[in-house]
């Protein structure tokens, strides 16, 4: 019989367990406690609970089950962990230090069935979704490796969350409540290619989450290109669905927009951006490309990324260009796992 893992259980999950041995309910939250906020990872660490009990537990439960397989650091301070799945398959998450704030970068899929031409996990193809455990638990580890209160998230690693929706959800539960992680939902940020549905179901049960669409393009034609799901939600089907979102939650969106020299980075499509976006409450998040392995794809020079930012800026667009962490550390989206993949045999 295999063991549940702890690590992204909430209180009331426990409590079927506690009543089938005969404990009283608070205990549930005990053990939340210990595992949330004291790391532990150990059942003797638990003192608090009776010998007894924490033998039915480890009967029944495990704490954590992925395995650090590889870590980099970059000389700014990012660190980039591969976790090794119960399945053997790995997932890669950035821990990105910025004063008092501790980022997590998140994966919500092992692999990306969107397939975007620039991105190394796209490259890579896909392989399943990630559960609900197996997302809060890459947030837990690096907790645990760093010794630091995690309390800012981006869905920004490998998948697409919102194909994933369900167990994105129940992970964000976990890392919401006061009994999880406590991170308040103002500071996390799901990253998404766009799906119409899935964007409105959010602003309807996450009014407050932060939204970030990988635009990419500011035409059917060139984003068909760059992000392949675009032929299923084109570009007018996205922006209606962020209206609504907007009008939902009253929060500004972000659109990301990546550069790459001679595709999307001219100074027509920031001219072709602005009279898409104009009147819209969004923001542009610019991301200077990030060279990949096997992708034929050239980061734009940063003239170019300078030139687009000033276009926008002058036409009254709110634009601000991402700071590129960890370049060293090969640090766009899914590098490190594509690189493992291929050392560890193509299976995982
Ligand atoms: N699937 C989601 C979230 C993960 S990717 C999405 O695409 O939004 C997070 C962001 O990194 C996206 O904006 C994506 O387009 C961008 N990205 C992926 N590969 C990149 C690369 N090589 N250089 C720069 N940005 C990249
Ligand atoms: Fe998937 Fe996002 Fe990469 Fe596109 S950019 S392949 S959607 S992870």
């Amino acid at each position: 019989m295999g063991h549940k893992n702890l690590v992204g259980l909430l209180p009331a999950d426990l409590l079927p367990f506690i009543r089938k041995v005969g404990e009283s309910p608070y205990r549930a939250e005990q053990i939340t406690r210990w595992i949330y906020q004291h790391q532990a990872s150990s059942f003797e660490e638990m003192k608090n609970l009776p010998i007894a009990f924490r033998e039915n537990l480890a009967g029944e439960y495990l704490i954590g089950q992925e395995r650090l397989l590889t870590q980099q650091r970059s000389q700014d301070g990012a660190t980039k962990y591969l976790f090794e799945l119960k399945d053997r398959k790995a997932v890669e998450c950035v821990l990105i230090p910025h004063r008092k704030r501790m980022t997590v970068c998140l994966s919500s899929q092992v692999g990306c069935p969107v397939g975007c031409p620039f991105c190394a996990t796209g490259l890579s193809g896909f392989q399943r979704n990630l559960d609900f455990s197996e997302i809060v638990e890459q947030a837990w580890r690096v907790g645990q490796e760093t010794s630091q209160k995690i309390n800012n998230l981006v869905f920004m690693g490998m998948g697409e969350p919102l194909l994933n929706y369900e167990q994105l959800t129940r992970a964000l539960k976990v890392f919401q409540s006061p009994h999880g992680f406590g991170i308040g939902v103002r500071h996390i940020t799901i990253s998404t290619v766009g799906i119409p549905e899935k964007i409105i179901q959010l602003a309807n049960e996450w009014p407050q989450i932060n939204l970030a669409l990988s635009l990419h393009a500011p035409n059917n034609d060139l984003r068909n290109r760059l992000v392949p799901l675009n032929q299923a939600f084109p570009i007018p089907l996205l922006l209606r669905a962020v209206d609504e979102s907007i009008k939902k939650t009253g929060r500004r969106v972000t659109l990301e927009y990546a550069l790459w020299k001679d595709i999307n980075d001219q100074r027509e499509y920031a001219y072709e951006l602005i009279s898409l976006l104009r009147g819209r409450l969004i923001h542009v998040n610019l991301i200077p490309g990030n060279p990949v392995l096997r992708s034929s794809f050239i980061p734009s020079s940063g003239q170019r990324v300078m030139t687009f930012a000033r276009i926008l800026e002058e036409n009254k667009i709110p634009v601000t260009i991402r700071q590129s962490r960890g370049q060293d550390i090969e640090a766009a989206c899914g590098e490190l796992y594509a690189t493992q993949k291929k050392e560890r045999g193509g299976s995982q």
